[in-house]
């Protein structure tokens, strides 16, 4: 491979090595320029002589200021650049951008279950829900008869998984932010992929009480097919359990009666505008904006015009380019809402005695990422360019807010499994993640698919990668291309045609609630 460089945009003072392992000091750039000091793969290197205090452009955005002179050919390495300052909140562009309407795509299925409040899972799940994580031994024990003893018995279900989760009780439960893990674990538990099975695991004596985390009315899928509305309950502390193995056997007998309901459920002809997706990007490194999140951003494009739901989120990770987001808000109020999430967040690390700066990784700096400008920069190009049409709070459910299509902002923070957990509840049915230092990241509750940044790892890691975006590094495809590709293959694995990596190795990460409240 030739000394390849790649920079974002004509403006840009930087751009990033290509090649595998990076190009030694010396190397002559196509453009006649000479390398001054060794260059790792994904790290910048300077275009033009850059004085010091001169600002440093990648994405046509100032990623940072030079520390000191830095003479073209030279090594741009973290050390070297003083990160800007957060933009303010006030002042934002709001709805301005009026992107010129995308034709509508249509024509394009998959085969999902169908559910009675209209969702569409894309897998057929029995999920168990714990209201507090002193029944998670318990349930793990039940769990592994019920794979041996009854999913056999079941074949059209996928299987089974437990909500287990660290709240529930020791947690002040009525501190302000305490509704966001309640919320969170109630909304996750009508996750399309369940159909509408709610079955409820409590020890008996915990603050977070069934009936609060699903207070009546919240079935609305067991509603709306008329019975069964009532809240399914086993109490370890019942007095009528005598012995842990009556305990294994109640859990088994209510277990049986669900699975029952949902075998019977067959996959259907469901239009794409039935596809609830969530992106997120995790270990990402100067490849994430320039290969995986582009197609990323490619597909979310195509999905809005087959009429789906797409969220993208990572608080973080958007926050130093809050400005192009109000911009893309298809109103002033999503822009306010927008707004008003940022504005939560500050408030909530500076709490912290942080800001935004904590997000960044050692393995995104060794990537060649130097600061959360240039991640976030590279990170919301996941949203492509429709506009952003509504607002989820960390927690809530796309139903609740009346969303159901369109490129939504979901709120949440930048960690994998915490993002993960808030887009299940949000009522994702397939989770796309790239990845760019690579991490193994997967979901028992929804398809996750996996898409590399660079070749390199998708050779190395080539039985958990489920798409390669590096080739359009390589020159071997555009960002269309990759987009489309991942478009076909979301629709396959959405039928249950294909399945991921992470879902043929059962990879599964845990669910981790967002807590901002104070334990006990
Ligand atoms: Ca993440």
């Amino acid at each position: 491979m030739q000394p390849l460089i790649i920079k974002m945009h004509e403006r840009d003072n930087v751009a990033i090595v290509a090649n595998d392992g990076g190009l030694a000091a010396g190397t002559v750039l196509p453009s006649g320029l000479a390398l001054a000091d060794k260059v790792p793969q994904g790290h910048k290197v300077a275009l033009v002589d850059l004085a010091a205090g001169a600002e440093v452009r990648r994405y046509d955005v100032v990623i940072g200021r030079a520390a000191r002179a830095i003479a073209a050919g030279c090594w741009v390495h973290e050390r070297l650049l003083e990160m800007p300052a957060a933009r303010t909140l006030q002042g934002l562009p709001i709805a301005t951008v009026r992107p010129p309407a995308l034709p509508p795509l249509e024509g394009h299925s998959f085969e999902g279950y169908r559910n009675a409040d209209g969702s569409v899972g894309t897998r057929n799940i029995l999920a168990i829900t714990t209201t507090v994580q002193c029944v998670a031994g318990v349930l793990d024990f039940a769990l592994r008869r019920i794979e041996q003893e009854l999913l056999p018995l079941f074949p059209n279900v996928d299987g089974v998984v437990a909500l287990e989760h660290s709240y529930g009780c020791g947690v002040a439960i009525e501190a302000p932010g305490a509704e966001i893990p309640i919320r969170t674990l109630r909304n996750i538990s009508r996750n399309p992929n369940f159909g509408g099975e709610v079955l409820v695991l409590s020890l008996g004596c915990e603050k977070l009480q069934p009936e609060r985390l699903l207070p009546p009315g919240t079935f609305a899928i067991a509603d709306a097919r008329g019975g069964e509305a009532g809240l399914d309950v086993v109490c370890l502390q019942d007095e009528a359990h005598v012995g842990f193995m009556s305990m294994i056997d109640s859990i088994m007998a209510r277990a049986r009666a669900h699975l029952e309901r949902l075998n019977a459920r067959r996959r259907e002809t469901c239009p794409a505008s039935a596809l609830v997706v969530g992106v997120q990007c995790g270990g990402s490194d100067a490849f994430s904006g320039v290969t995986a999140n582009p197609a990323v951003g490619h597909c979310t494009d195509l999905l809005v015009r087959a009429g789906a739901t797409v969220m993208f989120s990572e608080v973080t990770e958007v926050r130093d380019g809050i400005d192009q987001l109000t911009a893309r808000a298809s109103t002033p109020e999503v822009a306010a809402a927008m707004i008003a999430e940022m504005a939560w967040y500050d408030a909530y690390l500076d709490r912290g005695g942080v800001d935004r700066s904590a997000n960044t990784t050692p393995g995104n700096k060794k990537g060649g990422l130097s600061n959360i400008v240039e991640k976030a920069m590279g990170s919301i190009v996941k949203s492509g360019s429709a506009p952003i049409s509504g607002v989820l709070s960390p927690g809530q459910s796309l139903r609740e807010r009346g969303i159901a299509s369109g490129l939504v902002y979901a709120a949440t923070p930048a960690s994998d499994f915490i993002c993960g957990t808030l887009q299940l509840a949000a009522g994702m049915n397939l989770h796309v993640f790239t990845t760019g230092r690579g991490t193994p990241y997967g979901l028992a509750e929804v398809p996750v698919i996996k898409v590399a940044t660079r070749s390199d790892l998708a050779r190395r890691w080539h039985d958990l990668m489920d798409v390669n975006a590096g080739r359009i590094a390589d020159g071997q495809a555009s960002i269309e291309e990759v987009g489309r590709e991942l478009f076909q293959l979301m629709l396959d694995v959405a039928s249950g045609r294909k399945k991921t990596w992470a879902e043929q190795w059962k990879l599964h990460n845990a669910l981790v609630l967002f807590n901002p409240a104070p334990v006990t």
